[in-house]
């Protein structure tokens, strides 16, 4: 593979493992959970983000096209994505925020550029990069090849993923991997299908095999009102993780900060269907982590 589609390389993330990490996002995700807040990492492909409300039709991007991509036509800008190289010359000419393109093609060469940058950071913080998505897994080779890179420079790494990949592929990045930032979006299989798309035996089989052979596994467990937050599927996932001897889990309350990327996508977001639990319920969660002797518990990420 000489190159991938990333969705953003994000410098000084606080947000995804510890310290400051530079996090790559991967664009691609076998799942659809209903609360995404990254719709723009979905699709294995480049896709056009634009905003009607704040395009003035000035035309720039038109001009900037090298590949006569974009038109004008009915009051709306046009792109015919056959032609779109994904070079991101429209972008850089927008002005008003009206038009992005998820996904750019990178080689690793590209991506170590940027994730050696910013190693005197990670030393001092204590951080390191984060492979998130999309799904990471989904592409192994450069995964591996990057995690590597990482490792041969004494970087931290962390691997954030939903757990919906194949034994083997977790097998191949094993012994460069740091840290699991683990997902899990329900206990219940019909449940986890209802919400993201699929079931999720393969996603409890996946977090066994990597507590059994001690991996580093911190659990994320986004709660939705209106999709997963019922208390007794959560304490299954609890008591059922602490089985496995996990003692770290952070609680992600629901928010709709991915909102907007919907309407520039063109795509439909249920947000009445869903909410944010209230502070007490988020308590109430927590308790039920400590019943089952977890030690780490943190609320946020
Ligand atoms: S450059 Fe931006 S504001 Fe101007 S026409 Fe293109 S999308 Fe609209
Ligand atoms: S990304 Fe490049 S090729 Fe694609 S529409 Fe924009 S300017 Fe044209």
């Amino acid at each position: 593979m000489e190159n991938v589609l990333i969705s953003n390389l994000q410098r000084f993330s606080t947000k995804d493992g510890p310290g400051i990490r530079t996090t790559v996002f991967f664009k691609g995700c076998p799942l659809r959970c209903k609360w995404c807040h990254n719709p723009e990492t979905h699709l294995a492909s480049m896709e056009i983000m634009y905003n009607r409300e704040n395009c003035t039709l000035c035309g720039r991007c038109v001009v900037a096209c090298p590949e006569g991509a974009i038109t004008i036509e009915n009051n709306t800008v046009i792109t015919d994505t056959d032609k779109c190289t994904s070079c991101h010359k429209c972008t850089e000419e927008c002005y008003y925020n009206a038009r992005e393109i998820s996904g750019k093609a990178l080689t690793f060469d590209e991506i170590c550029d940027v994730l050696e940058r910013d190693i005197p950071f990670y030393s001092e913080s204590g951080g390191g990069v984060t492979f998130s998505g999309g799904e990471c897994l989904m592409f192994p080779e450069m995964l591996t090849r990057l995690l590597k890179f990482c490792k041969a420079r004494r970087i931290h790494t962390a691997v954030d993923t939903s757990g919906f990949a194949a034994w083997e592929v977790f097998q191949k990045i094993l012994p460069y991997t740091d840290l699991f930032l683990y997902d899990i979006k329900a206990f219940s299989s019909s449940l986890h299908k209802e919400i993201t798309g699929v079931e999720n035996t393969l996603i409890w089989e996946n977090l066994e095999k990597l507590s059994k052979i001690g991996a580093n596994v911190n659990l994320r467990l986004p709660v939705i009102e209106g999709c997963n937050g019922d208390l007794a599927d959560i304490e299954e996932t609890a008591r059922c993780s602490a089985e496995f001897g996990i003692k770290k889990v952070n609680i992600l309350p629901y928010h709709d900060m991915g909102k907007y990327k919907y309407t520039k996508l063109g795509r439909d977001y249920d947000s009445n269907s869903m909410s944010t639990p209230s502070d007490e319920k988020l308590e109430e969660i927590k308790r039920i982590f400590a019943k089952y002797l977890f030690t780490d518990i943190k609320i946020g990420g």
